[in-house]
């Protein structure tokens, strides 16, 4: 073993897991990280449907840092603060004076709480709002059972804030137990340990003793059933979509043994997965033991499961390995698709694992043409922005196709073991990328010279767009789509003589992607006719189909584009059809079809949609 700075480093952090926070400038908090650290929360909240209200108390468990410090900054938005008391080293609880700052709208309003001497615990009263960033509420008609209300929680990037008064950055961690009240007949679920969910009271008790940082904080309660996969896995989900959901994700533990064997044991306990409204923003949401999942992706074929296989790596990067600040988000998401696309190869072959990559490889590609040369770099500089700003395919693909060049290079048993030491070094920690470099200098490329210089490193991280000889993953099986399209095209093949009936979901998505933009309308109406496209029941074909129709005038797909916007709230899925809309002259329409589905819609949909028809 030599010695290196990052080995001191290494050190302090193995002390002490705060003592990233101090390395690590989090632009996006107010918290007072480097005097006092919350280790662990205790949430008392009543789930309140009619007001759209969560409304108790948060009792922090505090670990004084400096000596002289007496205050304690919270991250809140949109909250409000009823009173806060505290303990004192002898054991009474006294009243604390605080002050709640103008809001500010990226960061949220700033809670300082002093005290006379330095408080044992402090707990803050309050309630959200009904505008609460991180939240959804849904009435009975928004769910699949009509029958009851829903509300979901999405803390990523910087909402806990705006649920719970706390120090909202990724490079602290806390514990956390909760009791949560809602109406009799409605199933609340957290990013815990769900056993005390089992029995359906109204009254919850939760308990999440791995220490996680506060954007992995959720919360769910709904009209929720539940029902085991495996002996580790089960889902809760309204009773009309549990079966299908059960089906759909059946290879989940399978998905669970794969990687715990490439990359060390599984540290969470259970894996469960929530089933959420079809308003949900995101594809999934990675929180601890018990993933957040759009229900587009029950396709009824397994054909879209790739999205599990990549929740389930955030166990390992980024729930158990935690980017410090949203800059470094590239850990986070590069680390979780390189690990999603070894667990599909594992799981379904190398054939579907190579024809993900050269899916999303033709998405960035695409992309890059589009963003600001700054933001495609992997080690992102925010400068004030909203972090949610910070999610693209960049960190995702990018970060996916640097590990991939690694692996190349080092082959795969070195690569392997490298990866698997860097998430032992860095479990239940925090890391900025410039603890990422020094390790990965120390124990790969040092360590194995002349196969990759530093130079190549940094370009990857620091320089904008793709490397020239970054890998370009290409798919037989594509090629010979290719060749067909082309011959359907211009050697006068018959559109039933293509081989279509045996093509995966992943060889339709490349057929229609890679349609020459400007198809007539004859080839259209052609295509549509054989294909029935436009009615697709995938919702990754569908989008698919509506970007190339749009963007070629195809008239007749309006009124299932219109169903499609109203019934789904996913982002990727929602969020180009408006653009392409607007920008190829159907902006009235646009907006006529958007007020209609805006009440559906999560809040962080509708802020980037109104932020689209504002301009
Ligand atoms: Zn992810």
């Amino acid at each position: 073993m030599k010695s290196s700075p990052f080995k001191i480093s290494l050190l302090c952090a193995s002390l002490s897991a705060q003592a990233y926070a101090i390395a690590a400038i989090d632009e996006h908090t107010y918290a007072n990280l480097d005097e006092v650290v919350s280790t662990h929360l205790y949430l008392d909240l009543n789930v309140d449907f009619a007001d759209k209200e969560l409304e108790g108390f948060v009792e922090h468990t505090l670990a004084w840092k400096k000596k002289q410090a007496r205050s304690l900054v919270l991250d809140t938005r949109d909250l409000t603060i009823h009173r806060v008391i505290y303990e004192t080293a002898e054991g009474t609880w006294k009243a604390a004076k605080f002050t709640l700052a103008d809001r500010d709208d990226v960061k949220g309003s700033k809670l300082t709480i002093t005290f006379q001497n330095q408080a044992k615990r402090v707990r803050v009263y309050y309630n959200s709002r009904p505008e609460a960033s991180g939240l959804q509420w849904l009435t009975p008609e928004q769910t699949a059972s009509k029958s009851h209300p829903f509300m979901y929680s999405q803390s990523q990037a910087i909402h806990a804030r705006s649920w719970i008064p706390v120090q909202d950055s990724p490079a602290m961690r806390v514990t956390y137990q909760a009791r949560v009240q809602t109406p009799k007949e409605v199933r609340a679920v957290m990013s815990a340990d769900n056993t005390g969910a089992i029995i359906r009271d109204g009254d919850y008790h939760f308990d999440m003793p791995q220490a996680i940082p506060p954007y992995l904080i959720a919360i769910g309660a709904g009209n929720l059933d539940y029902k085991e996969m495996s002996h580790q896995t089960a889902i809760f989900a309204e009773q009309q979509i549990l079966d299908a959901s059960v089906w759909e994700f059946a290879d989940t533990q399978a998905m669970i043994d794969k990687t715990s064997k490439m990359y060390g044991e599984y540290a969470w306990g259970r894996y469960d997965l929530l089933m959420l409204p079809p308003s949900f923003p995101f594809g999934g949401m990675e929180n601890p033991r018990l993933s957040f999942i759009t229900p587009t992706v029950v396709a009824g074929d397994r054909s879209l499961v790739n999205l599990i296989a990549h929740e389930l790596a955030h166990s390992w990067s980024g729930n158990l390995v935690t980017n410090a600040t949203w800059e470094d988000l590239w850990l986070n998401e590069g680390f979780t698709s390189y690990v999603e696309n070894r667990i599909m190869e594992e799981v379904f072959g190398r054939e579907r694992a190579v024809m993900e990559q050269a899916l999303d490889t033709a998405g960035l590609k695409a992309l890059l043409t589009q963003i600001s040369e700054p933001d495609t770099r992997l080690n992102l500089k925010l400068n004030g922005r909203d972090p949610d700003d910070a999610f693209s395919s960049v960190p995702y693909t990018k970060g996916q196709l640097f590990l991939i060049y690694l692996e190349e290079k080092y082959g795969r048993e070195k690569f392997d073991a490298f990866v698997k030491s860097y998430f032992k070094a860095f479990s239940f920690k925090s890391v900025t990328t410039a603890e990422f470099e020094r390790y990965l200098a120390d124990n790969l490329i040092n360590k194995y010279p002349g196969i990759v210089s530093p130079e190549k490193v940094t370009e990857w991280i620091h320089a904008p767009g793709l490397p020239a000889d970054a890998p370009n993953p290409t798919s037989d099986v594509f090629d010979k789509v290719d060749a067909e399209t082309k011959a359907w095209l211009t050697a006068g093949k018959a559109i039933a003589e293509l081989p279509s009936a045996q093509w995966t979901v992943h060889e339709w998505l490349h057929f229609i992607n890679n349609l020459p933009r400007d198809l007539n309308q004859e080839r259209m109406v052609e295509l549509d006719k054989a294909f029935n496209l436009t009615d697709s029941t995938n919702a990754e074909i569908a989008f698919a189909w509506y970007m190339l129709a749009i963007g070629n005038g195809y008239e007749a797909i309006y009124p299932a584009v219109e169903k499609h916007l109203t019934g789904i709230g996913r982002r990727k899925l929602i969020v180009p059809i408006y653009k392409s809309l607007i920008s190829h002259g159907k902006k009235a329409w646009a907006e006529k079809v958007y007020l209609n589905a805006r009440p559906s819609y999560h809040p962080l949909a509708q802020g980037t949609m109104d932020d689209m028809f504002a301009q």
